[in-house]
């Protein structure tokens, strides 16, 4: 159910940047035929209307296909019978067989209860009743064998079960029951109201009494279910709550795994495939001079081969005659934006304008102060758009961006207001794209009749994996080689005492001519917190390298963006050799003479934002350093992100490691996490299913992008189903 809702929200959201899929890919007109599954709960044998209430609000169960898809967290193994005398404290749940040897009730009023002895050949146990007793006592016979099923406990060092389940074995051999009996999630609500566990698998009994397998129709190929060795749907759903073994059961959770991904995957390729199928783009056919002169004449250094190879997949993109829309991933220094600026020309070559739009003021004037620097030669008109832009001057600003006299705009969120149209917006780069959220990034594409071409670059790297699921509709470009000449940044993790080392050093590098960043953590719940740690962090620093020997900046989120701006110059112009900050700037800004990252409190941090901060040294010539402060006490799992970071300086590394110890939902960057939860499938650990499930999916669209072929009809019925109001999975 979580999941569905998840996906389609996802669907709805995307449909909105392109035409959605069902109007791209001609579906036949067939109207989707109401299921059975779509009953409303009530009418299922055994819910009535108390129940059914009580079922949408605590388990968002609403209709039959619900009940399906709330699948059993584990199961019990009643194949099993335990001789009684080999039963352990560590056991959970046992099953034993023997003959009920005495019952007698014992304790008076609240403590009164039924106590029976059950014997095997290899010892006894006690069964205890507090409830139900009179009921109890008619119904079991001392001297018969039953079948005992409960949760084992331990009372004077002797196993006993209370209010087992009990069972003649007669009747347990005329029922021909020995199976994996699923456990079910339910609240303490609903256990209070008499539906626990074992009811709802009375329930899902009685539903699959209902239903047959049309009503859980195929899905995948059956190509592919012979190749993946998967069993079909329809025995998935039966197996997953009701197997006959063990094995069964992985290989009914294996199946729906892989249709989980299988399914999201198409959905977001279905969008990759339409927009390069059915999209209009703007197409740039030439590299002309503007590109070119830069090139040949004014690049500083040689491109990286990764570059290159991104530069050359952009430019075919933008030739196309199909809209881009490129995530370019790279570790932090690879030199993306020498890729965004030089893309950027291409645009201009064919007399369109482009954009870049920054998260910060900072990073946008520093855009801007590089750009102009390369564009100067070249006679291209640049603008800078930020919100703290005059009135006056943004109203020229606009004029310009408008009647085309502005060819490049560099800015921040600014861009995205009504009020900047552009004449001819070609191309718009969105730099640090995970400080965005998703609306506003929306809005920069529709700035143009035709949706101009659009790159999107990540400041962290994603996981493969996660950016296959994430952005599974955007092509991916990767620079995966770091410029010549970069020497690794060393990292260390020192504890608060080791402070006055900590301080020597500093000094050293800072008497060598070098510059040095101190990071305070961000603490979100209290800004006014944050602001008085920082400024008792800024007196502490100050304390030990006073004025007039040395200077410090200081940069944090309360000052305005002049003041910012200010201090930062300072630091720049090595006016300052110190720069206290918080996570302000974390992103983008570039001194290459800063040698050494401080990071107070650095157990605070994520291992993306620790990641980003070091990236701030480590961009000149000189060895650099970071040094991660902490006090001594640190809980597991930040000592395991200030390992991994004093470890390794990927990137890509560190964001697999993050995705491990964090796992898919926050990880920054990730624009939905809904869209990472799936409701069995975990990319983590399941990521080799993913790309076997990805592996299908891109061979379909390139083989079938209609799933006009007749073993792709499955497919074809299931989405158009899923996609129809009538689905199953509805909230009524
Ligand atoms: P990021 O990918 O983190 O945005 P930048 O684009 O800011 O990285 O690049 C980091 C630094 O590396 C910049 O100073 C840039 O001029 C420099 N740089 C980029 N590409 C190269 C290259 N091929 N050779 C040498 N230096 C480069
Ligand atoms: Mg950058």
């Amino acid at each position: 159910m979580l999941a569905k809702i998840h996906l389609s929200a996802f669907f709805i959201f995307h449909s909105s940047f392109f035409c959605s899929v069902s109007e791209c890919i001609n579906f036949d007109d067939i109207a989707y035929l109401s299921s059975i599954l779509s009953n409303p709960i009530e009418y299922l044998k055994g819910v009535g209307p108390l129940r059914a209430d009580l079922l949408k609000k605590e388990l968002q169960i609403f209709c039959f296909g619900d009940l399906l898809t709330h699948f059993p967290f584990r199961h019990l193994d009643r194949t099993t019978v335990q001789p009684i005398g080999q039963i352990t404290p560590q056991m959970d749940h046992v099953q034993v067989k023997g003959i009920l040897l005495s019952m007698e009730l014992m304790g008076e009023k609240r403590g009164r209860r039924l106590v029976a002895q059950l014997r095997d050949r290899t010892g006894i146990i006690e069964l205890t009743w507090f409830q139900g007793i009179t009921w109890v006592q008619k119904a079991i016979v001392v001297g018969q064998e039953y079948l005992v099923f409960g949760k084992l406990g331990f009372f004077l060092g002797k196993p006993q079960i209370t209010h087992p389940e009990l069972e003649s074995t007669q009747e347990a051999n005329a029922e021909g029951r020995s199976f994996l009996e699923p456990i079910y999630n339910v609240t303490e609500k609903l256990k209070v109201r008499g539906l626990n566990g074992r009811s709802i698998a009375k329930l899902t009994q009685q539903l699959f009494l209902l239903i047959s397998e049309k009503d859980i129709a195929e899905n995948l190929p059956s190509d592919i279910l012979l190749k993946e060795n998967l069993m079909s749907r329809w025995l998935a759903y039966s197996f997953i709550h009701f197997p006959t073994s063990t094995i069964q059961k992985e290989q009914a959770i294996a199946r729906l795994k892989f249709e989980e991904f299988f399914v999201a995957q198409l959905r977001l390729g279905m969008l990759r495939s339409a927009r390069h199928r059915f999209s209009r783009g703007i197409v740039f056919p030439k590299v002309g001079s503007f590109f070119n002169d830069f090139y040949h004449k004014y690049l500083a250094f040689p491109l990286t081969g990764a570059q290159k190879r991104v530069l050359k997949e952009i430019r075919q993109d933008m030739g196309s005659g199909k809209q881009m829309n490129r995530l370019l991933q790279g570790d932090v220094g690879s030199g993306k934006t020498i890729v965004a600026f030089m893309s950027m020309l291409i645009a201009i070559d064919n007399g369109y304008q482009a954009c870049i739009m920054a998260p910060t003021e900072i990073l946008a004037k520093q855009h801007l102060e590089n750009f102009v620097s390369m564009l100067a030669p070249l006679g291209v008109e640049t603008a800078l758009l930020t919100g703290s832009t005059k009135a006056a001057a943004k109203k020229k600003l606009l004029q310009g961006i408008l009647d085309g006299t502005i060819q490049i705009v560099i800015g921040t969120h600014a861009l995205i207001e009504e009020t900047v149209q552009f004449k001819n917006l070609g191309l718009a780069v969105i730099d640090e794209q995970h400080k965005f959220g998703v609306a506003q990034r929306a809005k920069l594409w529709q700035k143009s009749n035709i949706p101009p071409h659009v790159l999107v670059m990540t400041a962290t790297p994603i996981p493969r994996t996660l950016a296959m699921t994430a952005y599974g509709d955007l092509d991916y470009s990767v620079i995966d080689e770091l410029p010549p000449g970069r020497k690794p940044i060393q990292t260390v993790h020192r504890l608060d005492d080791a402070r006055p080392q900590v301080m020597d050093f500093i000094r050293t590098e800072i008497n060598l001519g070098r510059q040095v960043y101190f990071i305070f953590p961000l603490i979100e719940e209290s800004e006014k917190m944050q602001y008085e740690d920082l400024m008792k962090g800024y007196e502490n620093v100050k304390a030990w390298f006073p004025e007039p020997q040395f200077w410090i900046s200081m940069v944090h989120g309360r000052m305005t963006a002049e003041q910012k701006e200010v201090n930062m110059q300072r630091f720049v112009t090595k006016e300052t050799q110190i720069m206290v900050g918080t996570t302000v700037i974390e992103v983008g800004v570039n001194v290459p003479n800063a040698s050494v990252m401080v990071i107070e409190s650095a157990e605070k941090f994520g291992l993306s934002q620790l990641h980003q901060l070091r990236g701030r040294v480590g961009r000149g010539s000189e060895k650099s350093y970071c040094i991660l402060l902490s006090g001594s006490k640190v809980g597991r799992e930040a000592k395991d992100r200030l390992s991994v970071m004093c470890a390794t300086n990927d990137g890509f590394k560190i964001a697999e490691k993050d995705l491990e110890i964090r796992g898919p939902g926050d990880i920054q960057g990730t624009r939905q996490s809904g869209a990472l939860n799936f409701k069995l499938a975990n990319i983590v650990d399941d990521r080799g299913i993913l790309e076997r499930a990805k592996f299908y999916v891109d061979n379909l669209l390139q083989s079938d992008p209609d799933f006009i072929q007749m073993e792709n009809a499955c497919l074809k019925s299931f989405l158009q189903a899923d996609q129809s109001k009538t689905a199953w999975g509805k909230i009524s």
